[in-house]
């Protein structure tokens, strides 16, 4: 089976109801893209991982020659560079922050930069370059507030007209993001939402701590509420796509395009499978609202057994 998914992977997914599901890849290194066999693109460039051993911050050319092999190594497939998500789990050798009481809950991702700028920049500039080469889209991570969105696109902004093509988005990992998308995504191309950390934060269990990794479950279906008031609330010709380790997961990935998710990104490994079920899937026999209102995510898993 995993062979014809193979052979299968580099169709597009199409499910049995005629809906395409992009599956895109995660990519932490060139090598994640390369063995992302049958991606349709990257979905999450995490660019701390890409640079994270670095004692000093990778120059504008640098980025600019790293996001393009990835690109390259993706056969020009559209690429989605995610701006530095530091700090929780991300430590970056070229950016020590700081020690925090409780750092998930701290100075992470967008915030850190809003006192030192120089770095985002830095980056925005690499972002803008390589648009004129590659089909690009770039996002912001952490987002919690409008005020964040608007300084983070003034910033992208402030350097420039925005370059043909170049998509803008915000990842959508923090409930109160999700809670209110319909404000916070107006006028970006689209938001792609962190389900790792969204979990984590939705039901308060550290995503790394295996103490309590049942409670820190995707398929909760708190976090899959979330997850539809995104889709049903996201303004028009906003896109909306799940790059957090859920859409790796056959079964979650059904669920979420029954709930309107048109774009996953999924750890590369997994992408074969992930298309491979999308196909033999029909969208419209999945009762969501039934989904939705389960008390638990094991009767959700209990229930995916029968798509
Ligand atoms: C997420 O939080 O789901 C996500 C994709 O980002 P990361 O795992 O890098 O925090
Ligand atoms: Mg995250």
């Amino acid at each position: 089976e995993r062979e014809t998914a193979l052979a299968e992977a580099d169709r597009p997914a199409v499910s049995r109801d005629g809906q395409t599901v992009h599956v895109m890849a995660n990519v932490g290194s060139v090598e994640d893209a390369r063995t992302a066999f049958g991606a349709d693109g990257s979905g999450l460039i995490r660019t701390e991982v890409l640079f994270g051993d670095r004692r000093e911050a990778p120059g504008v050319d640098e980025q600019v020659a790293a996001y393009g092999e990835i690109a390259k190594a993706l056969g020009g497939r559209p690429i989605t560079i995610r701006t530095w998500d530091v700090g929780g789990d991300k430590p970056l050798a070229f950016l020590p922050l700081p020690a925090e009481a409780n750092p998930f809950l701290g100075e992470r991702g967008l915030r850190v930069f809003r006192d030192r700028p120089e770095l985002f920049r830095d980056q925005l500039r690499a972002v803008r370059e390589i648009a004129g080469e590659t089909p690009t889209r770039v996002m912001f991570p952490m987002v919690t507030t409008l005020d964040e969105v608007r300084w983070a696109v003034a910033e992208l902004d402030a350097l420039g007209p925005r370059p043909d093509g170049l998509g803008v988005g915000i990842m959508v990992e923090v409930p109160a993001a999700a809670l209110r998308i319909a404000s916070l995504a107006a006028g970006l191309d689209f938001v792609s939402i962190g389900t790792n950390d969204l979990t984590q934060y939705t039901t308060a269990a550290d995503r790394g701590n295996g103490a309590v990794a049942q409670l820190a479950d995707g398929l909760d279906p708190a976090v899959l509420r979330l997850i539809d008031h995104v889709v049903r609330n996201v303004p028009a010709g906003v896109a909306v796509a799940v790059c957090g380790d859920l859409a790796s997961d056959p079964a979650a990935a059904v669920l979420l395009a029954a709930l309107g998710v048109r774009e996953l990104s999924a750890i590369g490994p997994q992408i074969p499978a992930v298309k491979a079920r999308l196909r033999q899937s029909d969208l419209t026999t999945i009762n969501t609202a039934e989904v939705l209102s389960q008390p638990s995510s094991a009767a959700v898993r209990a229930f995916s057994a029968g798509w």
